[in-house]
């Protein structure tokens, strides 16, 4: 017996208001996503563009599909179709790409700045000053296969909670900075006026996440503590 959405329920009930839960399921079989989405999840993380592909073909079509791991150029173009959010922007010329992708698609692909805060070297990302360099710039104003809605970063994988909670609160202060830039990247016209773009903080996961939320995260990003540990 699976506890897929005795998880999911004790989860959403230590969310705070206002905060999404984007279920990470990367390699975990269709059937325990079919699962979770029984259970009323709608939102899903896959980092791997194959997995992803294989899954949005087979699962409900209401589903908002999320890429969350790093993303290559070359591989971009399958998922413009359907991806309802990129997290993982982390280089210029992926967000080039994306937008080349987007516009021909006819569509504005939403995406998540990736801002680097941890320690570790091999993180992928923006640092804070590359990430301000590229929204005071003028070249995102023109991109039309690209909707910014804010950013994404991971805490640092160590067993220090004071240093999580350091980053989360850096990368919150840095949010607040961008919202106040105009014109805004993150205020573009509501393409679903019923759905108001908020910009997005995606930051926590399951062993950080309500730290997360307590610096403020807008949207988290769970899987082991919903599907249990992955098989690789
Ligand atoms: C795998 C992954 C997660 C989920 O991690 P868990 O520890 O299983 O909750 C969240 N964010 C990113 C970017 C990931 O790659």
């Amino acid at each position: 017996m699976s506890n897929i959405s005795e998880n999911l329920n004790r989860i959403k009930a230590t969310l705070q208001e206002g905060v999404a839960l984007c279920a990470v399921s990367k390699y975990h079989p269709e059937e325990e996503l079919q699962e979770a989405y029984d259970a009323g999840q709608r939102i899903f993380g896959e980092s791997h563009v194959q997995e992803l592909v294989r899954k949005e073909a087979a699962l409900p079509k209401d589903i908002e599909w999320h890429f969350i791991g790093h993303l290559q150029t070359n591989k971009v173009k399958y998922i413009a179709p359907f991806v309802s959010l990129i997290h993982s922007a982390d280089s210029v010329k992926l967000i080039r790409e994306i937008n080349k992708q987007g516009v021909k698609c006819g569509r504005r692909i939403p995406v998540l700045l990736q801002l680097h805060m941890a320690q570790e070297e091999t993180k992928f990302g923006f640092t804070i000053d590359e990430c301000r360099e590229f929204l005071h710039g003028d070249e995102w104003k023109s991109m039309e296969g690209i909707e910014f809605r804010g950013i994404m970063t991971m805490a640092t994988n160590c067993d220090d909670e004071s240093q999580w909670r350091k980053e989360f609160a850096e990368a919150k202060a840095f949010f607040e900075e961008l919202k106040q830039l105009t014109p805004s990247p993150f205020a573009l016209e509501p393409l679903n006026p019923l759905k108001p773009l908020n910009p997005i903080l995606s930051m926590g996961m399951s062993h950080d996440y309500p730290i997360a939320m307590e610096e403020g995260s807008t949207m988290v990003r769970v899987g082991t503590a919903i599907f249990g540990s992955r098989g690789y």
